[in-house]
């Protein structure tokens, strides 16, 4: 990922009561397309103009091909208070982000997060890349913003389980579960982002606790009872997968070496 800097420069008087918002605003819809990453920009005040400080999946993330209607819109918005469409800086690669997926064909793709990432939660098969959103079609109102809502609420039961004081057990099952609401919610983007790409796309389910390593070794597939352990481990991370049902899961936390 890249770090890059938004520069907003202001052509008549601005008011910064109107500026903020119409900053805000062009910053949320590049988030909800995938062209800028994470939930924190740095933005600060000059002389003469506005500066944020973004992460881009990758170096021409920002022109203007990739933009959907909501950032055209937020553009027309900046000029309309008074700022000039961003200059945009390359500042240098962000050494603490992962590497945006480098396939032009993917065979396969999944959904998964962490409480940890901020990239994009489609992720390449073969590689478990981010690949940036904005290059698939958009899957609802012209962005991704059900993806993003989707994977915020999924990283927010990843921290409240990680940190194991409140809402623990609701926020395992949320993300355990292949009935939970977050679950069905990230099922049926999965399904519609399958059939957006034609690429066959996955739902991660997490899982912890269990009685015995066996046991969770012969657990079946949750969804059709079947058997869809993997012969061997992927990206470490995974060890069911199960074609049908278009899910995939982890030998239970508790048990994983
Ligand atoms: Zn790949
Ligand atoms: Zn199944």
């Amino acid at each position: 990922m890249w770090v890059c800097e938004l520069h907003f420069d202001c052509y008549q008087e601005t008011q910064l009561a109107e500026a903020e918002p119409a900053i805000r605003q062009f910053i949320d819809a590049l988030r909800y397309n995938g062209q800028i990453v994470g939930r924190e920009f740095p933005t600060a005040m000059h002389a003469d103009g506005l500066t944020a400080r973004v992460v881009c999946p990758e170096q021409d993330s920002l022109h203007a091909r990739y933009h959907s209607r909501q950032v055209a819109l937020a553009i027309s918005n900046l000029h309309h208070v008074g700022l000039t469409s961003p200059k945009v800086t390359l500042k240098g690669q962000d050494l603490n982000s992962d590497t945006t997926d480098a396939c032009s064909a993917r065979p396969w793709q999944l959904l998964y997060t962490t409480y940890l990432h901020s990239c994009s939660p489609l992720r390449c098969g073969e590689h478990l890349a981010p690949v940036p959103l904005y290059q698939i079609p958009a899957v609802a109102n012209g962005d991704f913003k059900q993806v993003l809502k989707w994977q915020e609420d999924w990283e927010a039961c990843d921290q409240l389980q990680m940190n194991g004081s409140i809402l623990e057990h609701a926020a395992v099952s949320e993300i355990s579960e292949p009935e939970s609401r977050i679950s069905q919610r990230g099922r049926k983007l999965a399904k519609h982002i399958e059939s957006l790409t034609a690429i066959p796309t996955f739902y991660y389910l997490y899982r912890v606790g269990g009685d015995s390593l066996s046991a969770e070794q012969a657990r079946p597939c949750p969804s059709c009872g079947q058997p869809w352990r993997l012969s061997e481990p992927l990206h470490e991370v995974f060890d069911f997968k199960c074609e049908p049902c278009r899910l995939i899961s982890n030998l239970s936390w508790d048990f994983k070496d």
